[in-house]
């Protein structure tokens, strides 16, 4: 993975929601089939390293006066990467700026690494916190497989223990592939999952990448997933809903 430093005028971006949100870096490791920013050309295979970002984010928490409006951490990359984040630590900056100002603050993460956990002192401090871990990476679901920590589940049921508000994501799930049993079993039950299902449209890099996953994994449900990518296949719709309002399983979208 490449590693770009760079600078940014803004810290600031909104999205379509309307919501403010903040990357420290632009790009993701993860690597997921399925990823909505795999359409942006020159989004994957590197991470930019934003190194104003929290000087430039002091500017807009001061521009905003008594407004303190929500501001979410991560979307369109991971903000605790493990191949920038513990060297960098513009996450942790931008996390001391918003404390400072008493902004509230949603962090996504797949906390794929445990350096999540470095920044508990300032999650203790930051009384309108939330964190969301998102639990469907396929690195881990291939640990858990192998009878092996979860590093996403680790971080999340720490975070509970020490009285951090946590949800945790599983989106989508991947019949057959990633199954959120295997989640529910492990993670703490007291913390709720939000699920979704997969969307790829056809013709896209992600059906691409999806069903390249599907040929390498479980070859048999190739046909399956091809009818599912298409719309033409409702069983495994209802696969999805089965789990909704069961064992603290949620639909999207996320309740605040
Ligand atoms: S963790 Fe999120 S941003 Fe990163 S590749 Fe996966 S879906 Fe994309």
């Amino acid at each position: 993975m490449k590693i770009e430093e760079t600078n940014v005028k803004n810290a600031i971006e909104i999205n379509e929601y309307g919501q403010p949100y903040i990357n420290p870096y632009y790009g993701c490791s993860a690597g997921c089939p399925f990823c909505y920013w795999l359409s942006i050309k020159g989004w994957e295979g590197k991470i930019e390293v934003r190194l104003n970002i929290a000087e430039r984010l002091e500017e807009y928490c001061l521009s905003m006066g008594e407004k303190k409006e929500r501001v979410y951490i991560g979307s369109y990359c991971d903000p605790y990467m493990e191949e920038v984040e513990p060297q960098y630590g513009l996450t942790r900056e931008c996390l001391k700026v918003l404390a400072k100002y008493n902004i509230p603050v949603t962090i996504c993460t797949s906390a794929r690494s445990k350096i999540v956990l470095r920044d508990l002192d300032l999650f203790v401090q930051m009384k309108r916190l939330a964190v969301i871990t998102e639990l469907c990476r396929l690195d881990q679901m291939d640990q858990l497989q192998k009878k092996k920590e979860h590093m996403g589940i680790a971080v999340a049921n720490q975070l509970y223990a020490d009285g951090i508000s946590v949800c945790a994501t599983f989106a989508p799930i991947l019949p057959g592939i990633a199954d959120v049993e295997e989640i529910r079993e492990k993670l703490n039950p007291e913390i709720t999952i939000y699920v979704d299902k997969l969307y790829a449209e056809p013709g896209t890099i992600q059906e691409e990448r999806v069903m390249e996953l599907v040929e390498q994994k479980r070859p048999e449900l190739l046909a399956v997933y091809q009818e599912y990518l298409n719309g033409e296949h409702k069983e495994l719709d209802t696969y999805v809903k089965k789990y909704i309002g069961n064992k603290n399983i949620r639909a999207f979208p996320i309740e605040e």
